[in-house]
């Protein structure tokens, strides 16, 4: 039996991922700044509040409204009714608003479409090379294990973004988090510019497709993945 699937409404990605992003596990997208990793969270959240389930967004980054608004148009105040929002300052705050988030689904008084964790490791990233590098790197294990074990119960799908670091020996933009994240992710998608609004989508790990890769392109009002 074909596991169900969260239809994110960007068709090739869909596509690419065999109908969606799984609905009982964690998907990873990392890739450089610019690379459509929030627009694409923003898109696929509002896919879902307009469907009549509820979105636990974990912001680090300070959403865009104006965003929002362009994708959601004249259905935004509706939309935001859907949306738990919370934007962390640091690391402690962000763990508990990820447990927050795990915690309100896995009781299911709203029925929840989607958990979004956008970044997961800015705070972490912030902490590297200081002596809060461990506290920070344990914060984000016991996070990201919270995640798959609330995605597997409910279930309900969980999307993380993830920031990136120049590999200089292999010339490579490399995930942050290292094998823990890797490993604890089922799904892992590179996010990569190109010219212009172009966004290429590599799909790096998955448990029952092979690897691929597809295109987006960045309107004003959403994303658009036909080729
Ligand atoms: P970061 O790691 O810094 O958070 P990100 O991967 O989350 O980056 P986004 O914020 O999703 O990146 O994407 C921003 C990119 O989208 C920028 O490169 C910006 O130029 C582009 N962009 C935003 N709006 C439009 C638009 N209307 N048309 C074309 N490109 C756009
Ligand atoms: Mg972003």
């Amino acid at each position: 039996m074909e596991p169900d699937r969260l239809v994110t409404g960007v068709a090739s990605v869909d596509r690419l991922l065999g109908g969606g992003l799984e609905t009982d596990s964690v998907t990873e997208i990392y890739g450089e700044g610019g690379s459509g990793k929030t627009l694409f969270c923003l898109d696929v959240a509002v896919r879902v509040a307009r469907s009549g389930k509820w979105v636990f967004y974990v912001d680090t980054e300070g959403v865009s409204v104006d965003r929002l608004h362009a994708i959601a148009g004249n259905e935004l105040d509706r939309i935001l009714k859907r949306f738990l929002l919370s934007s962390p300052k640091e690391l402690d705050e962000q763990g508990r608003a990820v447990a927050t988030a795990c915690a309100l689904a896995r009781e299911g008084k709203r029925p929840v479409g989607l958990i979004v964790v956008d970044s997961a490791t800015m705070f972490y990233r912030l902490s590297l090379s200081s002596s809060d590098e461990d506290t920070a790197r344990q914060s984000l294990v016991l996070e990201v294990a919270d995640l798959v074990a609330t995605a597997l119960a409910v279930p309900v799908p969980v999307l993380i973004t993830n920031q990136v670091w120049r590999s200089v020996s292999e010339g490579t933009l490399e995930p942050l988090g290292g094998s823990f994240l890797n490993h604890a992710a089922k799904t892992i998608l590179r996010f990569e510019r190109l010219p212009g609004p172009r966004r290429r989508v590599v799909l790096v790990k998955h448990r029952s497709l092979p690897e691929g890769s597809a295109e987006f392109r960045i309107t004003s009002s959403g994303l658009e993945g036909s080729g």
